[in-house]
Formats: structure tokens, C-alpha cells, sequence
């Protein structure tokens, strides 16, 4: 039976690996920072990240054919944490680094044939010089967020080449499920269009309707994940759907499938503008050419999905 440990396994794409690991008949375990608010689909063990002994003591005990870090830090829904730049980066790189170099160093250590998969993200290109990107593509992170990510697949390429542990990274582009928070704009717009339904006055606040996007569907995504671990060779690769959509587009859709008017629950708040990068399409050929991944899920799909999917988890009526 194939064992595999996943890192962060109360948050989407924990839940919906373990879920598609669980159905080839893995035998599994998560880790999750404090206990979880509903049942997971794996047993769970509250681990800190940054105890280096805790970590290896367990490490050595679980010695999982496969880990799966996912672990991660978002600013934006954290209730806790104020403006303080200096604090984001500090809990960023707790989350993106320092925990990941615990673990490397216990694979290292206790169990070296382990392969692992890192979760970095598209915001690794932050300021990005052309609307798409590969792996080949200059990195420029201009966020907590997108230095940390960086910081974690610089380690995870430095242990593969020193020391031959097999640590890829998935460079993530924007991926949806209905288990994303419910501050995401994604499931703000699907809860807004399910509430209209009932509640003709509901307003859903928006920044920017020209955002564009490339918008995936998660469990594509969790799939993309174990096909990399199960490649002979480690190594970096951009999971994306390689199209554009705006947050207009998606708006219009979401209030479409429930047969709505989006124009008459929208508004537009301009304290919700963020600063707008350019718009960046992933282009995962070397991913599609190495696994024959390819999103099963296009853009309208999704949107589709998203709300009924959303509307059979959260019984929103
Ligand atoms: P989520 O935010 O849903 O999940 C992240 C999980 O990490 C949460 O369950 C969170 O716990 C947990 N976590 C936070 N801090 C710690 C810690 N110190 N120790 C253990 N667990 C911790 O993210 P997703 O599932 O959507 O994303 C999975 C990975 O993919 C993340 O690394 C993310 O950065 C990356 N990614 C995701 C993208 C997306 O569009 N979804 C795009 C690009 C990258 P809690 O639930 O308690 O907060």
C-alpha cells in the first residue's frame, strides 16, 4: 500500500488530495496547525512546524513514500495579523520555509527515498515582463507571498542537487474548489449569486471587474500534484489552465446559472483595490508533456461547478 503524509491537510487542496489519494487506496496522514473545523478525509495530527524535533520524531516514525507540503500562510485571512509588512514576511517565511526545511531535513535524515512536492505559486513572477510565464520564465516576486514561495523552491532545488532528495515544486496558477475561504472573490461571488436567490438586496462588493485571471479547477490541480511525485526526476512545474478570464466574466456566469441579473448585485468598492499586476497566463507544456496532464475543466465549467458544488457543501439555500 502506498503511504503518503500531507502538510497543511485542512486547507482545499489538502482536503481534495486526500480525497483523490484516498480513492487509489493510499494509506494517509495529515498535518494541520490547530484542529479542524468539520471531518477530514484523512486522519490528522495538530503539528508545529517549526519544533524540529517533533517534526523528525514523527518523520521517522511515518517514513511516507510521499509528502505533500501545502502548508500556507495568507495575509489577507488572518484576522490576527494587522498591516505590519515586516510581520507578513516574518509568518510567511515561518510557513513557506521554515517548516519546509524541517521536513527536508528530516527526509534527509530519516528517510531519503521520500519524495516531496512543494506548493509554490504564480506570484513567484510577480512583476512578470510578458502576459505569460514557464518555468524558464525570470522570477520576480514583488509580495511576502511571492518571496517566500521563491525562497521555498530555491531550497527545495538546492536539497535535490546537493543532496539527491527528490523535492519538485508545482509553480500553482489560481485554482478553485468550494472549499477555497469564503473571503476569497471566487466564493464570495458564488455565495452572493446563491444568497440572490432569496435575497433580491444582497450586494456583493467588488475592486476590479477587469482583473483577468487564470482560473483553474482544484481537484485538476491535485491531480497535476501526485502525477509530478510520480515522475523518476524532480523538478519545478507551472500548473495552470494557460487561459484568461476577468472577474466580469466570472461575475456574469456565476448569476447566469442562477438565473440572475449580475448588475443588479454588484458594486464596485474602491477600498477594495489592490494594486493590479499585469495579468499572467502559466503555460504548462513541460508539465503536459512529462505526465499528459491537461485540465479536464474549462473556464464555464468551472464557474458552473463552483456554485452548485458550493451550494451542496455549504446547503446554502
Ligand atoms: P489553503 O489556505 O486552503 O490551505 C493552506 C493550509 O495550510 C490551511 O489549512 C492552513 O491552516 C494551513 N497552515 C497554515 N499555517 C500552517 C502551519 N504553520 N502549519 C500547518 N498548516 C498550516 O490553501 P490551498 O489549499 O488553496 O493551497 C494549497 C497550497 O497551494 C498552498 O501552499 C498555496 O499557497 C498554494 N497555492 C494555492 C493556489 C490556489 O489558487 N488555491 C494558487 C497558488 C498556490 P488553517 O486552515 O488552520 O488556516
Amino acid at each position: 500500500m502506498q503511504t503518503a503524509l500531507i502538510v497543511g491537510a485542512g486547507g482545499q487542496d489538502g482536503r481534495l488530495l486526500a480525497q483523490f489519494l484516498g480513492r487509489r487506496g493510499y494509506q494517509m496522514t495529515g498535518w494541520v496547525r490547530r484542529e479542524p473545523s468539520g471531518q477530514l478525509p484523512c486522519p490528522w495530527t495538530v503539528m508545529d512546524l517549526l519544533e524540529i524535533n517533533s517534526v523528525e520524531r514523527e518523520l521517522q516514525t511515518l517514513r511516507p513514500q510521499e509528502i505533500y507540503y501545502l502548508a500556507a500562510y495568507h495575509h489577507s485571512t488572518e484576522e490576527s495579523v494587522d498591516e505590519d509588512s515586516s510581520e507578513h514576511l516574518r509568518q510567511s517565511f515561518e510557513v513557506h520555509v521554515g517548516g519546509l526545511l524541517n521536513v527536508l531535513q528530516a527526509i534527509k535524515r530519516h528517510s531519503p527515498d521520500t519524495k516531496l512536492f512543494y506548493a509554490a505559486s504564480s506570484h513567484v513572477f510577480g512583476d512578470c515582463a510578458q502576459d505569460w510565464a514557464d518555468e524558464t520564465t525570470p522570477f520576480r516576486p514583488n509580495s511576502a507571498y511571492g518571496i517566500s514561495k521563491l525562497a521555498g523552491i530555491r531550497c527545495c532545488d538546492l536539497i535535490r542537487t546537493q543532496d539527491r532528495i527528490f523535492a519538485s515544486t508545482g509553480i500553482l496558477f489560481h485554482h478553485d474548489s468550494p472549499w477555497r475561504k469564503a473571503s476569497f472573490v471566487s466564493q464570495r461571488i458564488v455565495r452572493g449569486a446563491l444568497q440572490a436567490r432569496r435575497d433580491p438586496g444582497i450586494k456583493i462588493a467588488i475592486g476590479n471587474l477587469d482583473v483577468r485571471i487564470d482560473w483553474g479547477y482544484a481537484p485538476d490541480y491535485v491531480d497535476a500534484m501526485s502525477r509530478i511525485v510520480q515522475l523518476n526526476e524532480p523538478g519545478d512545474f507551472v500548473v495552470s489552465s494557460g487561459e484568461l478570464h476577468s472577474v466580469r466574466e466570472f461575475v456574469e456566469a456565476a448569476f447566469e446559472e442562477v438565473g440572475l441579473d449580475w448588475r443588479e448585485h454588484v458594486q464596485i468598492e474602491q477600498r477594495l483595490l489592490k494594486r493590479v499586476s499585469q495579468p499572467l497566463k502559466g503555460n504548462s507544456a513541460k508539465l503536459r508533456s512529462r505526465t499528459g496532464w491537461s485540465p479536464t475543466v474549462r473556464f464555464r465549467e468551472l464557474v458552473g461547478k463552483l456554485v452548485w458544488e458550493t451550494e451542496k457543501l455549504n446547503a446554502i439555500t
